[in-house]
């Protein structure tokens, strides 16, 4: 938990202390956000008076006190503002709109045209963003701002998507720019699995724990990493980057100028070359029919699918990519001593199991430090899309976090 200072010159960031702390417990009294923070009942008593005048926070129900009269409890009001995000996935866009505590109200995702020109798909996703507050009946001036997850390597503070992999006209593309142009808020970017660790911290398994590290796949790998409750994102803001982490010296070259990244070993590309490699051999496989008739149809999710029911060729591949990530965990457990690892993106659905099994069974046998502590692992409850849902946390986390002008504008 954040500790707050009593100077009186610093009022903005013990407003963020405050909302920190309601916003991270289920109900709290004015007495246990002092004694967290290190504030004076006073100062919390101040503050907590004006966050409730701007209607940022709400008194809900009392707690029983030892002795004393009955504590008022302190909820963040989930109607007080509102945010979206966008994740601009190589393969198609997805959007959430969100309350102040994160809970999703709405959703859409939409295919997009492989070639359509970035401003093109920028444009469009704005509009179907203003179409979707429309709908939820939420005026403009609720909204506390717009995050936008891009695959990275991306520039924040420029707002430039720099040059994705697999997306050969998204070279340094101004998209904070051009969406703040076509959709009318602020907005904020960042790499889809920061946006998606984020997330986590805000509404998922990230919440009650201030050390952990996220492993995202979605068409690539990712990472993102939280320290002390807060994002680490490195001097050039590339940190957890355990997509490139090399788990098979002599794999398959990856894009990055390595061989056997985790990436190029792990990702639905990789998996999908990999079965489609064995098929093509005559290996037995329930898929093997399939592949001769449309090799297309044997895509990633058919896999999965087939793994899950112990298909030969799918299991054996499934399981060798299990023992990768499992490597991985375990040298994330090593570089980062976190509590907990999550995975999380579309890449797991339907394998998460596998994937967690083994890399639990290798963080209990493997990390220096096992006998001290074990990295638990678990598997994000983000329904389809974390990092659309990490994106509008983004701009929560952003309001919450470094200073209160967002917030007391409301
Ligand atoms: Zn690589």
């Amino acid at each position: 938990m954040f500790s707050g200072t009593n100077l009186p010159r610093v009022g903005s960031y013990n407003i963020n202390v405050v909302l920190s702390s309601i916003q991270a417990a289920d109900g709290i009294s004015r007495v246990e956000i002092a004694q967290q923070t290190g504030l004076t009942a006073q100062t919390v008593s101040v503050i907590v008076r004006r966050l409730i005048e701007q209607g940022i926070v709400q008194e809900s129900g009392s707690l029983p006190s030892a002795g004393g009269k009955p504590r008022t409890t302190l909820r963040i009001n989930p109607a007080a503002a509102y945010a979206v995000g966008i994740h601009f996935d190589p393969i198609g866009l997805s959007m959430v709109v969100v309350d102040m505590m994160g809970q999703e109200l709405a959703d859409s995702r939409q295919e997009i045209s492989p070639g359509l020109d970035p401003e093109a798909l920028i444009a469009q996703a704005a509009g179907s963003a203003l179409s979707l507050l429309a709908d939820l009946g939420i005026p403009r001036e609720r909204v506390l701002g717009v995050g936008a997850a891009c695959p990275g390597p991306i520039d924040q503070s420029q707002g430039l998507v720099i040059s994705p992999p697999r997306r050969d006209r998204w070279t340094e593309v101004p998209i904070k720019r051009l969406l703040e142009q076509h959709i009318g808020f602020d907005v904020i970017i960042d790499n889809d699995a920061n946006a998606a660790a984020i997330g986590e911290r805000w509404s998922g398994h990230g919440r009650a724990t201030s050390d952990f590290a996220f492993l995202y796949l979605g068409t690539g790998v990712g990472g993102g990493i939280f320290l002390s409750n807060h994002i680490y994102r490195g001097v050039s803001l590339n940190a957890g980057e355990f997509g490139h982490i090399v788990v098979e010296p002599n794999g398959a070259p990856c894009y990055c100028g390595n061989r056997g990244c985790v990436e190029a070993m792990c990702s639905p590309a990789a998996i999908v070359k990999e079965v489609h490699a064995q098929l093509a051999l005559g290996q037995a496989s329930k898929l093997a029919l399939q592949y001769q008739e449309d090799p297309g149809s044997v895509d990633h999710t058919a896999i999965c699918l087939a793994a899950v029911e112990f298909d030969f060729v799918a299991r054996r591949v499934i399981d060798r990519v299990a023992e990768y990530l499992a490597d991985c965990a375990v040298i994330i457990a090593n570089a980062l001593d976190v509590e907990l690892l999550i995975i999380g993106g579309r890449a797991i659905a339907h394998v998460a199991e596998i994937y967690r099994d083994k890399m639990t069974e290798f963080l209990q046998t493997r990390p220096l430090a096992r006998k001290t502590h074990t990295m638990r692992v678990a598997i994000s409850d983000m329904a389809n899309d974390g990092a659309a849902l990490g994106a509008a946390s983004l701009v929560l986390h952003t309001a919450y976090a470094p200073n209160a002008a967002h917030l007391t504008r409301v």
